[in-house]
């Protein structure tokens, strides 16, 4: 099922790449996936191509009914995976070495592990960035961003880095 409304999803878009630029993923493209999930038990996934620095993100439709807070943490928390992707990679090398089953184990204890840190992290820093675009909502949606930028420059964190954000790098949509 794509994105109801067009803008919403351009909006979304936008949003996943001002958030990668803000969690320090600048040199890496982002994709949105045109196509919401309708199965699954996940709001979101996420995923890499292997050798490139490319992130997909996928939306289930459970996530238009989160808040825009749940929103914001979402996205940020599968964004923050892709700093674990190398090293999940790396790890996928032991796959030669290892039996079937002692990776499996191994890498389903390292998963749950990661999904812990990288959603603690993902409550820790996601208040301290922009919310999304309600659809609809644009004027309040941004100012609601603008606000929490405000947040940031006064001294919570470093200061966003505008310039930066400005950039549309997403290629094109993922489909
Ligand atoms: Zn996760």
């Amino acid at each position: 099922m794509p994105f109801k409304n067009e803008q919403h999803y351009q909006d979304l878009r936008a949003y996943v790449r001002e958030m990668a630029d803000r969690l320090e993923l600048r040199d890496w493209t982002t994709f949105l996936h045109r196509e919401v999930q309708t199965t699954g038990e996940y709001t979101a996934s996420m995923s890499c191509t292997y050798g490139r620095k490319f992130v997909h993100i996928y939306i289930a439709e459970s996530f238009f009914e989160m808040t825009l807070e749940a929103q914001r943490q979402t996205i940020a928390h599968e964004l923050i995976h892709v700093h674990f992707y190398g090293w999940r990679w790396a790890f996928n090398n032991l796959q030669k070495i290892l039996s079937g089953t002692t990776f499996a184990i191994v890498e389903n204890s390292i998963r749950d592990q990661e999904e812990l840190a990288v959603d603690a992290m993902a409550d820790a820093i996601a208040r301290y960035l922009p919310l999304p675009t309600k659809p609809n909502r644009r004027k309040r949606a941004t100012a609601m961003a603008t606000r929490d930028k405000n947040d940031l420059v006064k001294g919570k964190d470093k200061p966003p880095l505008d310039a930066e954000c400005d950039r549309d790098r997403t290629l094109s949509e993922f489909e």
